[in-house]
């Protein structure tokens, strides 16, 4: 097929408000914005693809690119190569049909790469300066990525033999984002994806490609432990305690440590007498294993969350049977886009145009990101606050519930009370239905709602008495998230242990990058990082690198030695989130999620906008911190 052709081919199938976007930057023709190219807003996480007009006018616009994209093939430049924030956002706005605030021109550049996230110059550290780097999942390959651009000498140390940190566990069916990946994937790396919503070994590749990529695995020590990790004073350094592959320990020192060690670990096991003695199989669903089945098998699953909607779809077919015990019901929206390739032409699209994938992900951004965050809120004058939030929110409470009932069919009698929550959509984490309701009209298929009494035998035995008989029986309670950084141990100044500041599950840091007491650490994925209203952790992750990166600037540039959150800086942004919290969802009294801890903080989610923590992180002010020059034993 000639490149005409391919092109011709993507662009009839096309994502129309995405191709207007191109259209009008390639020909630099304002008219585009106007009506009757005007696109109407759609609701829902969809892609809009017909932008809600006339197919006389679609058509329009498809030839008109056509057109531009092949005079631009053909050498012609870009008319609108760097448009300024503002009209960023005018086409945003006509893009997504719906206005886009001003303030959101500076990260809208950033996202589509005119002001790159990744770090464009030499940073001149001192002779000898390093920096070591826990972890190489998402957060740890960015750090090493833009280090690595800085000519910032540093070395990742994982505890794993390969990269992708979640993507390299998470081998259980069906597991993948429930993020669109062309959003969930580093501003710096685009991919050839060969769907929306990919599964773990794609992930896996993905990431494995960018270490490939930007050579990285020279600086990585895979199967190596960290063990702790303890602030000199005097020397200004880190002494990082690590268990080597050979079993050996040894300490390594470091100027700056970031940690980036995820919080989807270790693995979290329910309380229930008898777990251990279970006389079938049973695993955790981060620890599937590789050599065994459940074909044909009598499984159980204890667990109902994100990572169950995607295992239970997957399996119910092959399995004899499959009981689910839920502790509570979960809300999941609709997935217009669960398991759909991108066609053959749009790959060709999306690799050989960066301005339709960079307008696409743009699309994504703001509809995964902010577009829900007001709704969150809780209006004090609402009728009933025990059920929604607000008027919006209880509008997303009849939709969704209005779905659950038409996917259940013929068992929304049986199972509508047991599926439906009783508090407000959002208010954990929001779930796609992969096919969830649809699985409960299987036969094979149990839910069972009783708790779970203990475990005999190869028997899991409810309050009420009922056996379930099992083959099988698999785990799939999540993580402790709220302990945040418990791998390792943090010893700051002082000899004060992290664990001790932050006690069982009351993790704070400011940014959530930085604490007092512990100066040249920073924490990516900390604490009230979390997106919770929706979006990529990937993008978050690029922002605290980033801050990290400008923080080292200011170190070398100055010729500092340690930088340290002041506590005050520390306690009135924790007090400010806290009081955002207050007021929003997940704080909500009907709702226990693993975003709360056992004094009732919210402490994983952040409370921000994707917008605010942008310009939050967009430049370091070292007002905020304690700051030392350089002592001669350090740098
Ligand atoms: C199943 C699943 C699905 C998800 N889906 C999405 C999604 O759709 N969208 C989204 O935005 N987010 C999603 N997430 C959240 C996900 O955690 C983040 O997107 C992202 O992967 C976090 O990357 P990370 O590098 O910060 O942490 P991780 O991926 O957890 O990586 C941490 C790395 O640190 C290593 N490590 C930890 N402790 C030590 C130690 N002591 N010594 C040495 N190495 C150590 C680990 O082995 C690991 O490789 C999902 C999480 C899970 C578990």
């Amino acid at each position: 097929m000639t490149q005409d052709t391919k092109l011709a081919e993507a662009i009839a199938i096309a994502n129309i408000p995405t191709l207007l976007m191109v259209l009008v930057q390639m020909t630099g023709e304002k008219r585009w914005l106007e009506d009757p190219y005007k696109i109407r807003r759609a609701g829902g996480t969809g892609d809009n693809d017909t932008g809600g007009l006339d197919e006389s006018i679609q058509n329009e616009i498809r030839d008109a690119a056509l057109e531009a994209i092949s005079a631009w093939q053909g050498g012609k430049p870009v008319a609108m190569p760097d448009p300024s924030n503002d009209e960023l956002v005018e086409m945003l706005t006509v893009a997504m049909g719906e206005t886009v605030p001003q303030e959101y021109g500076e990260m809208t550049a950033a996202q589509l790469g005119q002001t790159p996230m990744l770090w464009d110059e030499k940073i001149d550290v001192p002779e000898g300066f390093n920096v070591v780097v826990i972890g190489a999942g998402v957060s740890g390959l960015a750090s090493a990525v833009n280090l690595q651009a800085a000519g910032v000498p540093f070395t990742v140390l994982e505890r794993r033999s390969g990269v992708a940190g979640v993507w390299q566990d998470n081998r259980y069916p069906g597991a993948g984002v429930d993020t669109p990946n062309h959003l969930y994937s580093y501003s710096f790396a685009p991919y050839d994806w060969s769907a929306y919503f990919v599964l773990r070994d794609e992930l896996h590749d993905y990431y494995e490609h960018v270490t490939e990529e930007f050579d990285l695995k020279k600086s990585i020590q895979f199967d190596t432990n960290v063990i702790s990790t303890t602030y000199n004073a005097d020397s200004q350094l880190w002494e990082i305690a690590i268990r080597k592959p050979d079993d050996s320990e040894e300490t390594l020192t470091a100027n700056i440590v970031i940690s980036a060690a995820g919080i989807f670990n270790p693995p979290a096991f329910p309380d229930i007498p008898g777990l251990d003695s279970f006389t079938g199989d049973s695993w955790h669903t981060a620890e599937w294993p590789k050599d065994k089945t459940i074909e044909g098998k009598k499984v159980l699953i204890i667990g109902n969350g994100a990572t169950c909607m995607q295992i239970g779809p997957e399996i119910q077919n092959q399995v004899e049977s499959l009981t689910i015990f839920q502790r509570s019901p979960h809300w999941a929206s609709p997935f217009e886009q669960f398991r759909t390739n991108v066609p053959e032409a749009m790959r060709y699209l999306f690799q050989e145009v960066p301005l339709y994938r960079m307008w696409y992900r743009m699309r994504l951004g703001w509809t995964f990101n902010d577009r829900i965050y007001e709704s969150l809120h809780k209006d004090p004058s609402w009728d009933h606050p025990e059920r929604s939030l607000n008027a919006v929110n209880d509008g997303h409470r009849a939709y969704f519930t209005s779905y659950i009932k038409k996917e259940l069919g013929d068992c929304a009698e049986q199972y509508m009370d047991k599926v439906l929550p009783t508090f407000p959509p959002f208010g954990k984490r929001m779930l796609m239905d992969n096919g969830w309701y649809r699985m409960l009209r299987n036969p094979k298929v149990n839910l069972e709602d009783n708790p779970i009494d203990r475990i005999e035998g190869n028997k899991v035995i409810t309050e009420n008495g009922t056996e379930y008989e099992a083959d099988v029986l698999v785990v799939s309670t999540g993580f402790n998230v709220l302990k945040f950084l418990s791998t390792y141990d943090v010893v700051g100044r002082d000899g004060v242990d992290l664990r001790e500041v932050w006690g069982e599950d009351n993790a704070s840091a400011y940014l959530g990058t930085t604490i007092p007491g512990f100066p040249n650490f920073f924490t990516l994925y900390g604490p009230n990082l979390q997106p919770g209203h929706g979006g990529s952790f990937v993008f978050v992750a690029e922002m605290q690198v980033r801050y990290v990166m400008q923080m080292i600037d200011e170190m070398s540039k100055k010729s500092l030695g340690a930088v340290e959150c002041k506590p005050e800086i520390h306690d009135n942004y924790i007090s400010d989130v806290n009081k955002i919290h207050e007021n929003m969802v997940w704080a909500h009294p009907g709702v226990s999620s693993y975003y709360r801890n056992s004094a009732g903080r919210v402490v994983v989610n952040s409370p921000y906008r994707n917008v605010d923590f942008f310009d939050k992180t967009r430049h370091v002010n070292l007002d905020d911190y304690n700051v030392e020059p350089a002592s001669a034993t350090g740098s």
